[in-house]
């Protein structure tokens, strides 16, 4: 590596959901603001050779300025509880056991990395960056709303909690919309435990980096994003430079393909290509989302109801963990196949009209394609902005973390998205799926959201272009880190 370029050392944490924007933005520092960088891909025992395998590696193996780390699979399941193994803890303790091996990594660089950049998940690295006089960053690969409310954890009193997880009521972010009960995070819904303890210690850590990165953009959340910098409303609080700097999304590089590789995806694509424009509704819930075999039987009656073209991304249900399959995307269970959860003959049924793929699909290209009218998504925050993106509007169903907060602004504030609701028992019937998924693809209101869902996608390219408002953020942190160099190589010299 070059000296005279800014060395950046990203933290991926566990799951491909974390991977994607870490990658994203280590493509835009090299490409737009000339920063050498290194990814660290952390990986837990269950999902190292899935990621390793995972294309988006593959495809950003051969980019310029970008080296990539695998650090060796981390087994905790011996600290966790069998009976509620928090995803959230998982995550954490495999960063910590990681920590070492990426210390020594550094360590051992001829030109070692002078910007640490961690996720909401990497924070205990930041007294190591410092302690390597490393400038420190953290990317919140999510949106203003609820990058916000974690910053403003530690100063939400107890009573505050209390009021929300006992009384319901909601909670209060200066200069921004409050968080509903219904849609809040399961950890705030009893704020009293030790991960509770953990969230907001790390909120804490957030506060004393040198700059917050987030995945967004100022004309899609203009409250938001003025709050969390304005030092007369949430910026009193963070005291710190935050950059909207999205929409960071998926691009898709060209790679060689070996033989039969990519037969699945052509295969989608290609039927694709023989619909209809805008007439294919996209269904998928994330690298790890899962439902219950009741749902996913209803979800298959619904679409059969909605009488409309699909691709469907079926995952082998799970009875009551909505992310069991977050770090182990891609493994087929015992060799699943969708027809052993589906009703009987569904496939069969629905096969001039619809594509029920296993496990994973090319879900950038595939919302790209003309062809795709509407997606049904659980909201990840990926998902969303790709979706955005693809000026495709889409029918919300959130599952877990914060994607509950992420749907109510998809539909009651930008307008792009109806959204579900599940019925007593947590299932959403198939009769509400047939409306919704006809709502987006048929009604008229299908057509408004569309028009704006296009609006949104022209101000987000808008903002990543030269002189828009997320590229000049990141000049700025880009310039930032450049001083923070003269700065050390001065201090050096002395
Ligand atoms: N993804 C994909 N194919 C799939 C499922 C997911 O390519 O079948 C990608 C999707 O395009 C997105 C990411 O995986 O970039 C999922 O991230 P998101 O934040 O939406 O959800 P998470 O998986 O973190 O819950």
């Amino acid at each position: 590596m070059v000296t005279t370029k800014t060395h950046a050392a990203l933290l991926a944490s566990p799951g491909l959901g974390h991977l994607i924007p870490t990658v994203e933005l280590s493509k835009r520092l090299t490409t737009h603001h000339g920063f050498d960088v290194t990814i660290f891909v952390v990986t837990t025992a269950t999902d190292s050779s899935e990621t390793t395998k995972s294309p988006i590696l593959q495809q950003i193996s051969n980019l310029n300025g970008i080296d990539i780390i695998v650090t060796p699979p981390v087994d905790v399941s011996d600290k966790l509880d069998p009976k509620n193994p928090s995803l959230g803890l998982q995550i954490v303790l495999t960063m910590l056991e990681s920590l070492p091996f990426i210390r020594s990594q550094i360590l051992s660089m001829k030109f070692p990395p002078s910007v640490l950049i961690v996720d909401l998940f990497g924070t205990m690295a930041l007294p190591m960056a410092r302690d390597l006089n490393m400038s420190t960053y953290v990317f919140f690969a999510t949106n203003a709303w609820f990058s916000a409310v974690t910053m403003y954890l530690p100063f939400i009193t107890d009573e505050a909690f209390s009021r929300h997880a006992n009384n319901h009521q909601p909670l209060l972010i200066p200069g921004c919309e409050p968080v509903r009960f219904e849609d809040t995070l399961e950890t705030f819904v009893s704020p009293w435990g030790p991960i509770h303890e953990g969230y907001v210690n790390a909120a804490r850590s957030i506060l004393s980096v040198d700059g917050i990165l987030m995945n967004t953009w100022k004309d899609l959340e203009p409250g938001a994003t003025k709050a969390v910098n304005d030092h007369d409303i949430l910026g009193q609080f963070i005291k710190r430079p935050v950059y909207p700097v999205g929409p960071l999304v998926r691009t898709v590089e060209p790679v060689e393909k070996k033989e039969g590789e990519s037969e699945n995806e052509d295969l989608i694509l290609g039927w694709l290509d023989r619909q209809p424009a805008e007439s294919v509704i996209y269904l998928s819930f994330g690298s790890g989302g899962t439902m219950s075999e009741v749902q996913m039987r209803e979800l298959a009656y619904g679409l059969e109801l909605s009488q409309q073209r699909f691709i469907w991304v079926v995952k082998q249900p799970v009875q009551g963990d909505a992310c069991a399959a977050f770090f182990d995307t891609m493994k087929d269970g015992n060799g699943f196949t969708v027809e052993d959860y589906l009703p009987e003959g569904f496939v069969s049924r629905t096969k001039n009209v619809g594509n029920c793929v296993p496990l994973w699909a090319p879900q950038a290209e595939i919302l790209k394609h003309p062809a795709t009218g509407g997606f049904v998504t659980h909201c990840g925050w990926n998902s969303v902005l790709e979706s955005i993106l693809s000026g495709v509007p889409m029918v919300a169903w959130p599952l877990y973390a914060e994607q509950k907060m992420n749907a109510t602004m998809l539909s009651e504030e930008l307008g792009v998205a109806v959204r579900a609701t599940a019925a007593e028992g947590g299932v959403v019937c198939r009769e509400q799926i047939a409306e919704l998924i006809r709502r987006v693809m048929v009604e008229k209101e299908g057509i408004a959201m569309r028009v704006k869902v296009k609006e949104y996608k022209i101000s987000g390219e808008k903002a990543l272009s030269v002189f828009g408002s997320s590229h000049e953020s990141l000049c700025q942190m880009a310039k930032d880190c450049e001083l923070h160099d003269l700065s050390q190589s001065s201090h050096e010299a002395k």
